[in-house]
């Protein structure tokens, strides 16, 4: 018998099993991944970006973890060798709508307690030659790391503490009982006294394996990016953002400088019709009839006809595409869109049609589930899980 099992190789399952291996140096741990390494989906697949957290809520937990995370992903790249490059992010209005809503961004990271900047048009082009704009917030904690060799460095961490972990063992039935939990695989079965899932696009799933009805569905948003070819890649020096539409829920296409090199643009954020579906041709039918079949989906679509027509051309229109980024970096072109893998975000919805804005954990007498991780998740992972921990300390100590 294992004292925990984790679900998911992902950032925040990797997270959690490290800091649980602190907790509880003498206990049995045990990670269970369905694929053949760590970081496969979103983890592995996103911008890159070292969130300051801007946009949150005061007094959200993705405010506070955002905050915490920044700080603690540079700490544990620096402990462990991990470039990280604190860039900076530009907030880029290009109307006068978009400076009101700026005023708006500058009022909520004074409340959220970050440092920043407000730029008039002619500062922000002295800072970045490339980008026009009437005006830009400046916030100078936000940066790049590539989270998939953060994620290895936390699975090598586990398993110098003597933690395991299993690849290709995809968890298929989860049954709690009194004093342990039993999870099922496709060829085995593992018993834990406490489970904590962390499974990202499948989080929903894992709640009703556990016999409770999850009261929301997880949409898979896929994020479409580009790169900017070579002669490109000193275009910018720092994060440059639009203004995000209240409309929409996603922060919008922007020049990302990467890590290892050259400059990404993008992601958009278009409804997938599979959980873990890269190209746009992808389709899995039972994902698409649970999707199709859930009130909240319908009603989601019905509150959101604008952007999501918006993001369906985009999508099938690289000059649309082109248009977005266009209107803050004037000089890119369609030769500028150059391919680059896609990512697909986990974002829950409820049965009333609401994107869930906050990270949402479900629990039980012996689980632990993470069922609502998007962005910034990534830069929250530490702080995430250590929250985990904290929770799972309480269900040892009740006993
Ligand atoms: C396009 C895009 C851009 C993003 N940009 C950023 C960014 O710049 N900064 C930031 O902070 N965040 C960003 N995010 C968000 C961030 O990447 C995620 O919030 C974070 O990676 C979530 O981590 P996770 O461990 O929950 O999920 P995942 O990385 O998806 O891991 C879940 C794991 O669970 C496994 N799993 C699922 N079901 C089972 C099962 N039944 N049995 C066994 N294993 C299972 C999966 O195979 C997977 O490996 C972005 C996300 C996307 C998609």
């Amino acid at each position: 018998m294992y004292d925990f099992v984790i679900i998911g190789g992902g950032i925040l399952g990797m997270s959690t099993a490290m800091q649980l291996s602190e907790t509880f140096p003498d206990r049995r741990i045990l990670l269970l991944e369905k694929e053949p390494h760590v970081a496969r989906h979103q983890s592995g697949r996103n911008s890159g970006v070292i969130h300051a957290g801007i946009y949150y809520p005061p007094g959200s937990l993705k405010a506070r973890f955002c905050r915490e995370g920044n700080r603690a992903t540079k700490a544990f790249c620096d402990e462990h060798g991990i470039e990280t490059r604190t860039c900076g992010k530009l907030l880029v209005a290009t109307n006068n709508l978009e400076l009101e809503r700026m005023q708006g961004l500058w009022e909520r990271t004074a409340a959220n307690g970050l440092e920043r900047e407000w730029l008039s048009g002619e500062a922000l082009r002295e800072r970045e030659p490339a980008i026009s704009g009437v005006g830009a917030l400046f916030v100078p904690s936000s940066g790049i790391v590539d989270y998939t060799r953060v994620t290895r460095a936390m699975a090598d961490t586990f398993e110098q503490r003597g933690g395991q972990i299993r690849f290709e063992q995809e968890v298929t039935g989860i049954d709690e009982r009194p004093g342990e939990v039993v999870i099922k695989t496709r060829d085995a079965e593992y018993s834990a006294r406490y489970l904590i899932s962390c499974a990202g696009l499948m989080a929903d799933r894992i709640v009703r394996m556990l016999g409770r009805h999850p009261g929301f569905i997880i949409c898979p948003f896929r994020g479409e990016y580009f790169r900017l070819p070579e002669q490109r890649d000193g275009i910018v020096q720092h994060l440059v953002y639009p203004i995000p539409d209240p409309a929409m829920p996603f922060l919008g296409v922007h020049l990302t400088p990467m890590i290892g090199g050259g400059i990404s643009i993008g992601p958009n954020a278009v409804l997938a019709l599979a959980r873990e579906g890269y190209r746009k041709r992808d389709v899995s039918l039972p994902d698409v009839a649970r999707l199709f079949t859930h009130p909240g989906v319908w009603r989601m679509l019905a509150d959101n006809v604008r952007p999501g027509l918006a993001e369906l051309r985009n999508t099938f229109s690289r000059r649309r595409y082109l248009a977005l980024v266009r209107s803050y970096c004037p000089e890119l072109t369609l030769d500028d869109l150059q391919p680059w893998p896609a990512g697909v975000r986990a974002q829950a919805v409820s049965r009333d049609g609401r994107l869930i804005d906050d990270f949402l954990f479900v629990n039980t007498r012996r689980t632990v589930n993470v069922c609502n991780a998007p962005s910034p998740a990534a830069t929250s992972a530490l702080p995430i899980g250590r929250y985990i921990v904290d929770k799972v300390k309480e269900q040892v100590a009740v006993g």
